[in-house]
């Protein structure tokens, strides 16, 4: 494993918000993952894992070790009458491998389409859009230990996979290293179409994994700024979820208040997005941090700002849409201090 000094983060953060690592290094191979854990018990430093940089804010340099991981490769696993199987390694990007399922003729990912970022860094998260997550698919993952050396793997239960949640975002960040993932993908498909833009795009339609999988990445494209272009992390904010008497006030007092009761409880989810704009940030802009003109909930950063000025205008929107519907909003992203 290759160690470098004091290395740019600017262009491995999809913010391409400028900060430094003291450490750099990349992770391609079971000897790379080895000698991670070697500098790990000598050194006491913290160590982070990177995967796209997608879904991270860096508001300081960072004082460690951060380790790209860059495992590749992708197969067919197994096939039975029902489903087939299909791995990726952590370092595969996550729409490549969306797209390889579904030219495979599979289907099952094709709502999470264009999301950005890595295979191994979805699960952390339980990426999610347009009604699916991917513990919907997923079978299992294999994990390394960083504390320990031992190589592990966790079935769908072991995830403890909730809204955005998982069990390697609450209880393990940083303490084990996503190798590969697998997912089951049924042969019996069952769309889910019922987001509005989608269910409008859709409308008479052939329903196919690539006809859904285009229809969400034009919908994608039209309401969400592009990274490659501007800054950005995606959804900055998680949208909050309350008890459906809470959300039957707050509605009495806002009219339009979007609500989505959920399936599994008795609560319902609202729209950070429209609590946002409500507010009016749609647009806001100080210097080079600001808030995307095209979706309230997607904080961007014009070219040069900081990682605390962005984290400034998350905290100026969270203080304001608390005052205005007592809401407390959440960020989605990891914020590194
Ligand atoms: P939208 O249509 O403006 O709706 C706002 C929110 O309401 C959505 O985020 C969604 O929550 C919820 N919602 C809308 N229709 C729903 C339905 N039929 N049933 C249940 N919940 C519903 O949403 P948008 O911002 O354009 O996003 C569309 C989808 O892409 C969403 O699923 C969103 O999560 C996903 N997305 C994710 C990211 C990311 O960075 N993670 C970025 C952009 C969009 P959910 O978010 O819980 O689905």
């Amino acid at each position: 494993m290759k160690i470098n000094e004091n290395v740019s983060l600017k262009d491995l953060n999809t913010f391409g918000v400028e900060a430094k690592t003291k450490y750099y290094s990349e992770i391609s191979n079971l000897l790379d993952i080895e000698a991670l854990f070697e500098w790990k018990s000598k050194n006491n430093l913290p160590a982070l894992l990177l995967g796209g940089g997608s879904n991270l804010l860096f508001k300081n340099d960072f004082d460690g070790m951060i380790a790209k991981v860059c495992l590749m490769g992708k197969d067919i696993a197994k096939e039975d009458d029902e489903a087939v199987y299909v791995s990726a390694a952590a370092g595969e990007n996550w729409h490549d491998f969306v797209r390889w399922t579904i030219d495979q003729g599979f289907a099952g990912l094709e709502n999470l389409s264009l999301i950005p970022g890595s295979v191994g860094a979805a699960p952390i998260q339980n990426i999610g859009a347009y009604g699916v997550e991917l513990s919907n698919t997923l079978h299992s993952l294999q994990a390394v230990n960083l504390e320990t050396a031992d190589i592990l793997e966790f079935d769908k239960e072991l995830c403890q996979f909730g809204y955005r949640e998982s069990f390697f975002k609450s209880q393990a960040l940083d303490k084990l290293l996503i190798t590969s993932v697998t997912f089951r993908l049924p042969k019996k498909p069952e769309w889910h179409i019922n987001y509005a833009g989608l269910r409008e795009a859709l409308a008479g339609e052939v329903l196919t994994a690539d006809v859904i999988s285009q229809a969400v990445i034009s919908e994608r494209q039209r309401k969400l700024p592009n990274p490659s272009q501007i800054g950005n992390a995606g959804s900055f904010f998680k949208n909050p979820v309350m008890k459906v008497t809470d959300f039957e006030t707050l509605k009495s007092d806002h009219e339009g208040l979007p609500g989505f009761p959920q399936t599994h409880n008795d609560e319902v989810k609202t729209s950070a997005g429209w609590l946002i704009d409500q507010c009016g940030w749609k647009g806001h802009r100080v210097g080079d941090a600001g808030v995307s003109d095209k979706h309230a909930l997607v904080l961007v950063n014009h070219g040069n700002a900081t990682g605390s000025e962005l984290w400034q205008v998350a905290e100026d929107i969270i203080a304001s849409v608390e005052g205005k519907f007592g809401v407390t909003l959440e960020p989605e992203p990891r914020v590194i201090k």
